[in-house]
């Protein structure tokens, strides 16, 4: 998969992501294809949120013929910006045509000794100039990095864990505002689950905590909860929710119910064996639950 983020990071996905061989040499000679392309593997087919404000309310921008504008862009209906799937890649301030871009992230990732500047030129019709910062930025891009952060669709939730059996009534079904010892689950759709002991569920900590742990490129899920609000300005997938004060829990694929059975599962564990786990070592209790035992299938 090609990493677009301006900041170099790990991939860790499935090989379902994988360029196929099928689809990258159209996007190679064709803008639109190279567009859509690009915009599947960075979104992963759904709408993108948009990257000034997080709203997730976009859509196509048409040309007067309808088909899509000339720059390929989307508009968001919530701040009314512009972007397009170069903003916030390693694309955004080239006016290098996409095409080009794809064949050069394909060709550098494919041969064994690299690619020249100088093929680059010949095979695209670009300058040497050209040719070469589209490899500089490649090399930068496809740079390994901080090992281990989330991507994909990933979900968010909060909770609260080791005191008395939790009040079931709606109005404090999640515990927030008790003394129990607040807890953030991140869960990676069909991937790896981190937990963290957190000291409150302020907007400060648990953006910390989201920013520290998802990749730039994610999808983020949450409920409702005022503290999330805003994240998706951060990420390219944007920020999804569902409303469950509303009675809502699922809404085509925005859920966080993976992240909820990972809760209901350390909790039920926690009633049968350690009855009250103190603060001083749930976070060992937590570390345990992010081990391959406790991946959890897509929701
Ligand atoms: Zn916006």
């Amino acid at each position: 998969m090609i990493n677009m983020n301006k900041k170099p990071k790990v991939q860790n996905r499935s090989t379902k992501d994988d360029i196929t061989v099928t689809e990258v040499p159209a996007a190679c000679c064709d803008d639109l294809a190279a567009v859509e392309f690009l915009e599947r593997h960075r979104w992963g087919g759904h709408p993108p949120g948009c990257p000034h404000c997080g709203d997730v309310n976009v859509y196509q921008m048409q040309a007067s013929d309808g088909g899509r504008e000339k720059y390929y862009r989307w508009r968001c209906r919530g701040c009314k910006q512009q972007f397009s799937v170069r903003t916030g890649t390693v694309f955004e301030d080239s006016r290098v045509p996409l095409r080009h871009w794809c064949y050069a992230f394909w060709r550098a990732s494919t041969s064994k000794k690299g690619v020249s500047a100088l093929e680059i030129k010949r095979h695209t019709g670009l300058s040497y100039k050209s040719a070469l910062f589209l490899l500089h930025r490649i090399r930068y891009a496809m740079a390994p990095a901080e090992a281990g952060q989330l991507g994909g669709t990933v979900e968010v939730d909060e909770t609260y864990v080791g005191g008395k059996p939790r009040n079931r009534a709606a109005s404090n079904k999640r515990g927030r505002g008790t003394s129990k010892q607040p807890v953030v689950a991140l869960v990676e759709r069909g991937g790896e689950v981190r937990t963290r002991a957190i000291t409150d569920v302020s907007t400060r900590t648990l953006k910390a905590a989201i920013r520290e742990h998802v990749v730039q490129s994610a999808r983020i899920m949450t409920d409702e909860f005022g503290s999330y609000r805003g994240i998706g300005s951060e990420f390219a997938g944007g920020h999804h929710t569902v409303n469950h004060s509303g009675g809502e829990y699922v809404r085509g694929d925005v859920s966080t119910n993976t992240a909820e059975s990972f809760f209901a599962l350390v909790k039920r564990g926690m009633h049968g064996i350690y009855h009250a786990v103190s603060r001083k070592h749930l976070h060992r209790y937590l570390a345990h639950g992010t081990t391959a035992s406790w991946r959890m299938g897509s929701a």
